[in-house]
This record gives structure tokens, C-alpha cells and sequence, in this order.
């Protein structure tokens, strides 16, 4: 087997990728190297860096190296013995138009250069281009994959078939599906580079999520031209095994200084906010002193740590079921990530369907947009496809989430409990208690041990979004089950009405009894007193 996975954490997946040259681990960033310019050597990308992989264009060996790289053997040519990469150049023919070569070619000189893992001349759509070109460009790139299965002479390295469509989704459907029906070992979305550069992050959410929906998911995906730390995790969050940047080379040319969360300008530094070899030896204004070559093998250096580095973190925070925190922080980088994340939205169900079920740490809830989390989508979905209450229950009682977790062990529950011990004893059977909780909803008391429905922390006071969630998955309980008379206990400091006025309306709409004793009352005596009447009532009026 070729890719094989490891660890996983909403759609990313830390796994191993067997190639010719070695395994490597996902994901995995491959430094594209400019064989006309190139700043940092290819040998020491992996000496110092640590980076096992890397990329260059077979389209610009050919055009300036010919032969050369075909006598050697691409990796003796590059000085590099980790696992090499080749993009056919069809980046090329986005930015030039047609290039001087044909699909054939392309793939004979990735035979023949020895790389390990080679890309067919797909035909990349591209961002402002009609439709009819889009089409056009999913054709000509499908045409092109199943011609390979007749050309390659190979069978060891690993071949790439790209997906088109860019902004069309329902080509980018169409193409994965096509694409998918051949036997590549690696897939790839193909041109998001323009949609990426114009921080157009929720339609690269789009693509990537239709194109994943429709392609063998066990597969390794690869992401052309993801070159900026700062979108890393939502990449790796959406499936994206493999990318490959320049951007580390071309920002350094501008001048430009990545951080995990963004870019900055040199000349607008005062201090480097880094700890990397380069930056902690130097000051910004020591940098803009350099000459200009070495100023960009600076930057450039600085840049491949951060990159490197905030994949060690991605990796690290799916192995601990952390990811989806660090993607929250990430999108609080830039408005535009924020808008991307709260995308996911549209495809929580696909990713709920393969996230993993259990992780080791508890899940912190900052605010709605966590709502779209595998952990919340599944316990709403479970509730309304697998759970029914205990059948001798007549009465709900309803309770709002207490500090203390599991909600049965809190001081709020036990003295509940121990009324209904001394005066409802015979009746037990008949009341069942359910707490209301964000961010999950209903949570019946029997239930409140499984994971991670005591394992969450959250941030109070809830917003807006959150209370409406959660009286949504109340009216929904209480709609889906048979109880004949819901008792709610009504926290108006946390939930305003919306619970109460939720759990009203739909008791009306079913025409069940409905009452209600407010928290308020709770340091009292008055609550338990009341909660004795209410029961004492509701018990005698059973039929
Ligand atoms: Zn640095």
C-alpha cells in the first residue's frame, strides 16, 4: 500500500506515503525549488530544515537543462537524496499560455529524469475564466490522465492526476469523480493558486470540500500552490495530505516576513517575532542592511522555519484532537480565515462522517463557531436517529448544565436527587432528567458520562448564536419523544427566556403539560418545595 494513515483529527490525517525513494510522513510540505533561481541549496533543505521531500518543474529542467538531469538522474542533478517531486509546467501554461511541449513529452522526460513522484500536463482552469473555458480545461486535463495509463513505461514512481474546474463547483464535482475512476496513486486540486492569493479562503474551502466529496478518500490529496503557513491547518483541516510553496522564495524576494498568522513587511519590523536560527541572532534593521542577495536567502530561511514549524504544530494538535482549537486561533489571523472556517458549516455533516469518534483531551468551546465540530453534529444526530428515553418515563424533567461534570455528580442534581428519593420513590421509573448544555443540546442524565459530553470546556456568557442552538435541539427532543409533561428548570442568568419560551411553545404545539420553576429560587428552599408540588401534581394527574 502506498499511503497508509496513522492518526486522525477532523479530515487531516498524519499518515505515510511510500515512494522510490523513501517514506515520508503527511503531511508533508514540499519546498518547490526554482532550478534557475534558488536560494537556499536543494542539500541543505534537508540537512538543516528538515524537510524529507521537495518539488521542482519538469517543464523548466527541460527548457534549460535538456539532457543534463536525464545523464545524472534528477536527484544526483539537484544534490538531493530525499524524494523528489516534478510538476509538469502546467502552471506554466496558466500564466504563458500553451507551452513548447506536448502531454507525451511531459511524461517520458519524468520517466526518464527518475523522479519519484510526477504530474501529468493537466490543463488548469484558473480563476476569472468563463465557463465554457472551465469545461474545456476538465476535459482536455481527463483526456490527457487516461492517455498516461498507455504511455507510462514505469511503475515505480507515483503518478499525480490533478482536478479542474476552479470556481465551478459542479465541474470540480464532475472532474474528481472522472479523475478518481483512474488508477492514481496521488489526486491533486488543481490552480487554486489566484483563488488563494486574493484571500478568497471560503471558496478554496468550496473546492477542496467538493473535490474531496467526490474523490477515493483513502487517497493522498495534494494542494498546488498552498504556500502560506497562516492556511496550513484549514488545508490539513480539509483532507489536504501533500502542498508545495514557493512562497517562501518569492516572499523573500519582496521583502516579505511570514508569520504563522500573516506577513509582514520587513521595513515595518522593530523586533522579530520568531526564535529561529536566523531571528534570533538578528534584528530587522540588521536585515535591511544586508545586500539584497543575502537579505533574501535570510528571509527566505526565516520563511521555510515557519513553515516547517507550524506543520509540527498541526501535526502535534491532531494527534492530541486539538486541531480544531488551533484552526479557531489561526482564523482569528485574518477576517477572511474566519469567513473560510465558518464555510464548514455547509459540510459538517461530511466531516462528522469521517472524523474520528474519540480523542484523548477535552474540547474547549469558545463560541458558535464551534457549533460545526464532528463532536456536537454527531451527538445531535445520535440523539435524534438512536436514542429513545427509558420507556416508563412520563414526566421530563429538564435541567439547566451545571459547573460540575459529570452534571448527575453536581451539587444541583444530588439534592434533586434526593428529593426524589424520599417522596418520589415509587415513581422513579416515571420522571427522567435530561440537562440542557452548550454546545451540545439535550444530554439525558445516563448519558452525560460519554465523551465529550463532560470533557468540554466553555466560555460564558453564551452568544446568541449558541442559545439558539441549543433551545433548536430542545424544541427537536422534546418533538421527537412521547413524555406527557416536560418541567422545566428555567436559568434565565445564562439563557435569557429562549428555553422557556422554546420549551412553551412547542409543549402547546403537542399539546402536553408544561411547568417551570426558575433557578432564582435555588439557594432557597423554595425550589425544591415547588419542584415537590409540581411533581406531587403531576404524579396524581397521571392517568
Ligand atoms: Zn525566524
Amino acid at each position: 500500500m502506498t499511503f497508509e494513515i496513522k492518526e486522525r483529527d477532523l479530515l487531516a490525517r498524519i499518515g505515510r506515503l511510500k515512494t522510490k525513494s523513501g517514506t515520508v510522513e503527511t503531511p508533508l510540505l514540499f519546498p518547490v525549488i526554482n532550478s534557475t533561481v534558488q536560494p537556499i541549496a536543494p542539500r541543505r533543505i534537508r540537512e538543516d530544515f528538515g524537510f524529507d521531500a521537495l518539488i521542482t518543474n519538469a517543464y523548466i529542467l527541460k527548457k534549460n537543462f535538456q539532457n543534463q538531469p536525464v545523464e545524472k538522474g534528477l536527484h544526483k542533478f539537484l544534490d538531493f537524496n530525499g524524494v523528489v517531486m516534478t510538476d509538469s509546467g502546467a502552471y506554466q501554461i496558466l500564466v504563458y499560455g500553451d507551452i513548447e511541449t506536448t502531454p507525451e513529452e511531459i511524461v517520458q522526460y519524468q520517466e526518464q529524469i527518475d523522479t519519484d513522484i510526477a504530474t501529468i500536463l493537466d490543463w488548469p482552469t484558473g480563476w476569472k475564466f468563463s465557463r465554457e473555458h472551465a469545461e474545456h480545461t476538465v476535459d482536455e486535463t481527463l483526456k490527457r490522465a487516461k492517455k498516461l495509463f498507455k504511455n507510462k513505461t514505469r511503475r515505480d514512481i507515483l503518478w499525480v492526476g490533478p482536478v479542474q474546474g476552479g470556481r465551478h463547483l459542479d465541474l470540480v464535482a464532475n472532474s474528481a469523480l472522472e479523475m478518481g475512476k483512474l488508477p492514481f496513486q496521488i489526486y491533486a486540486l488543481g490552480s487554486p493558486t489566484e483563488v488563494m492569493r486574493s484571500y478568497r479562503f471560503d471558496v478554496l474551502v468550496d473546492m477542496v470540500m467538493t473535490a474531496k466529496m467526490n474523490l477515493p478518500i483513502d487517497k493522498p490529496l495534494h494542494l498546488f500552490g498552498a504556500g502560506h503557513p497562516f492556511m496550513f491547518s484549514l488545508a490539513v483541516a480539509l483532507g489536504c495530505d501533500l502542498f508545495d510553496s514557493a512562497a517562501y522564495a518569492i516572499y523573500a524576494r519582496e521583502n516579505r516576513y511570514m508569520t504563522e498568522y500573516g506577513t509582514s513587511r520587513l521595513d515595518e519590523l522593530e523586533y522579530f517575532p520568531c526564535t529561529c536560527p536566523k531571528c534570533s541572532k538578528t534584528t530587522p534593521k540588521e536585515a535591511l542592511e544586508m545586500l539584497t542577495n543575502e537579505r533574501q536567502i535570510f528571509l527566505a530561511e526565516h520563511n521555510l522555519y515557519v513553515c516547517y514549524a507550524e506543520l509540527k504544530r498541526i501535526k502535534q494538535a491532531t494527534k492530541q484532537g486539538r486541531l480544531w482549537e488551533h484552526l479557531e486561533l489561526r482564523a482569528h489571523g485574518h477576517p477572511t480565515l474566519l469567513q473560510a472556517l465558518k464555510r464548514l458549516k455547509k459540510y459538517e455533516s461530511f466531516i462528522e462522517k469521517h472524523s474520528p469518534a474519540t480523542k484523548k483531551s477535552g474540547i474547549f468551546f469558545f463560541n458558535s463557531v464551534g457549533l460545526t465540530r464532528p463532536y456536537i453534529v454527531r451527538h445531535r444526530k445520535k440523539l435524534i436517529e438512536r436514542y429513545s428515553p427509558p420507556k416508563e418515563a412520563k414526566i421530563l424533567l429538564l435541567m439547566p448544565q451545571t459547573q460540575l461534570k459529570p452534571f448527575h455528580q453536581s451539587k444541583e442534581f444530588k439534592e434533586i436527587k434526593k428529593l426524589l428519593r424520599s417522596t418520589f420513590n415509587k415513581y422513579l421509573n416515571e420522571i427522567h432528567t435530561c440537562f440542557y448544555v452548550a454546545p451540545f443540546g439535550v444530554i439525558p442524565i445516563e448519558l452525560d458520562e460519554v465523551y465529550p459530553l463532560s470533557q468540554h470546556e466553555i466560555a460564558l456568557p453564551l452568544d446568541r448564536e449558541t442559545i439558539d442552538y441549543v433551545a433548536k435541539q430542545v424544541a427537536d427532543y422534546i418533538n421527537n419523544t412521547n413524555y406527557e409533561t416536560v418541567l422545566l428548570i428555567h436559568d434565565p442568568e445564562n439563557w435569557n427566556r429562549n428555553i422557556l419560551n422554546t420549551c412553551r411553545k412547542i409543549c402547546v404545539k403537542k399539546n402536553m403539560k408544561f411547568k417551570y420553576i426558575s433557578i432564582k429560587e435555588r439557594r432557597s428552599k423554595t425550589m425544591l418545595t415547588s419542584l415537590k408540588k409540581i411533581l406531587q401534581k403531576a404524579l396524581c394527574e397521571q392517568p
